[in-house]
């Protein structure tokens, strides 16, 4: 898996590990030195397709399915056990893949542990649902069962933890799967898959293809033998993907991105609110899909707060995610900085005011890595695509307001619906402006927290699924009323006369 090892397989179909059936690798790029940090399989569409016969197989031949709840329960707390005693080599892994820092990696792999634990906990207290129906010779009953072969496909700025949220309930519920990281960030899913192998995932269970996902996609998706693909990633490839899938009546939960509105009230607390709005877009270098983009201020104190935040803005200390002293990373591949460099020139031709930033860093330690400066846009209003768009990267866009209805009608002006903060004095204000703003977390004085307990997904487009919590199990399983008579009698509708 590195570039010294490449001999090593890297797909995972069936219970064994194989090389791309074509021969074809891909080079990884660390993004904060553009050195090679290993080269993989790159699966063709031919062995896609072979994971999901072995994902098929592994369901249809009935043995996990049918394993009980307790045992499936244990492997995910094997596999959170060993998840634990990698952590330190896994986080390393997600850093040098991804370029964020290894704080930021520690922090992910713990939530991956917690995301295991949580479901290894939750499909054991899991129980049938009784139903009345008036008749006491009926056990009416409904049960859960696993949907049957999933494709889960990942996006690459969080790519051990989103497709651990997906991974970790399938198993839990008895699914067999199909595991697609993005090709950009593939390497701890790989290091994962090896560490689910050693907690006992019995084969075909758990398949693993990396590579392109226009050249895979359709052999993922495209087929009546798959029963759920559950995706993570653009509203671009969102689409595509549930286009292809209502060919087959698949079912799709997908999860996608967001142009989050962070709303700041006068008499919000003035030290927490500068310093969470600046986190809150600017952690990973804004390649979060709930980062808090667009920041909405009340006119009133606008002035001092975007001033405040430039100054905090221009001291982020950028670097190899590596060396502590770093406290954010680069963008995550050239193309994605090419991508910020057009949304920064898109703003200043709409008129929007650049206050800090907009350019490329100029320490000379930076140039070989894919660096992009903090970049504030003040002046901002609805209409422009800036405000709009998602740009996935270190974009602060400012809009003011001065009422109430003026803050809630610009936070919810916008095709994405996935994250909100607020931030107020007023607990009655706070309550009544979370209510209102149509997103799927809202995080009232305070900003990017989650917990596997509690549901993450998308109002209107950032998607149609939920992940962690009851609701991301719930995603995996199929509802089956049974109905048992006891003491049947003839229905007696027809005479027979
Ligand atoms: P992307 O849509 O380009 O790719 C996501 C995944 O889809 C990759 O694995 C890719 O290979 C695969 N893919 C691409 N085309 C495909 C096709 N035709 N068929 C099947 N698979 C295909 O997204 P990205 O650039 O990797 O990730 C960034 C996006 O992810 C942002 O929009 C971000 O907001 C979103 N995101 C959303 C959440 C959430 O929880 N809602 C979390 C993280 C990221």
């Amino acid at each position: 898996m590195s570039s010294d090892e490449s001999s090593t397989p890297d797909l995972y179909i069936g219970g064994t590990w194989v090389h791309a059936s074509d021969g074809g690798t891909r080079e990884l790029i660390n993004p904060a030195d553009g050195s090679v940090v290993a080269v993989v399989d790159e699966a063709t569409p031919d062995d896609a397709a072979a994971a999901v016969a072995a994902a098929r197989a592994a369901f249809d031949d009935g043995a996990w399915p049918a394993t009980p709840v307790g045992e499936r329960s244990a492997l995910l707390s094997r596999i959170a056990d060993l998840l634990e005693r990698d952590k330190e080599k896994l986080s390393r892994i997600e850093t040098a893949d991804t370029g964020k820092t290894l704080v930021e990696s520690r922090i992910d792999i713990e939530d991956v542990v917690s995301v295991f634990r949580f479901y290894a906990q939750l499909v054991q207290v899991e129980s049938d649902r009784l139903v009345d129906v008036g008749n006491p010779a009926v056990i009416s009953r409904v049960v859960r069962e696993p949907i049957g072969v999933c494709v889960l496909i990942a996006p690459w700025n969080y790519p051990l933890l989103q497709i651990s949220w997906k991974i970790a309930p399938a198993l839990a519920a008895g699914c067999t799967m199909v595991a697609k990281p993005s090709e950009v960030t593939p390497l701890s899913t790989i290091a994962f898959v090896r560490l689910a192998e050693e907690a006992g995932v019995p084969p075909g269970v758990l398949n693993l293809v990396q590579g392109s996902g226009a050249v895979l996609g359709n052999a993922l998706t495209d087929t009546p033998d798959v029963d759920l693909i559950s995706f993570t990633g653009g509203l671009a490839t969102g689409t595509t993907i549930s286009k292809v899938a209502a060919q087959h009546v698949t079912k799709v939960a997908v999860e996608l991105g967001g142009k989050n509105p962070h709303i700041v009230f006068a008499d919000a607390d003035w030290e927490s609110s500068v310093d969470q709005v600046l986190t809150g877009v600017f952690l990973h270098s804004g390649q979060v899909c709930s980062a808090g983009t667009r920041l909405i201020v009340e006119e009133s104190i606008a002035d001092r707060f975007v001033a405040e935040l430039a100054e905090r803005a221009k001291k982020i200390r950028m670097g190899d995610g590596l060396d502590p002293a770093s406290e954010t990373g680069p963008l995550v591949s050239q193309q994605q900085r090419d991508k910020i460099e057009a949304f920064v020139a898109m703003g200043i031709s709409e008129g929007a005011e650049l206050v800090v930033g907009g350019a490329r860093p100029s320490e000379p330690e930076l140039q070989k890595g894919s660096f992009y400066l903090p970049t504030i846009f003040d002046k901002c209003d609805r209409t422009m695509r800036i405000v709009q768009e998602e740009t996935f990267g270190p974009i602060l866009t400012v809009e003011r307001f001065t009422t109430e209805a003026d803050a809630i009608r610009l936070g919810n002006d916008t095709q994405f619906g996935l994250a909100a903060g607020v931030r107020t004095a007023d607990a009655a204000r706070g309550e009544r402006v979370v209510r209102a703003l149509r997103h799927g977390t809202i995080w009232l004085n305070d900003f990017g927290y989650y917990t596997a307990a509690a549901e993450w997904g998308g109002f209107k487009k950032s998607g149609n699924g939920r992940e962690l919590g009851p609701a991301g199990l719930a995603e995996y399983q199929e509802l089956k009323h049974i109905w048992h008579n006891t003491a049947p009698v003839p229905a007696g509708w027809f005479k027979g006369e």
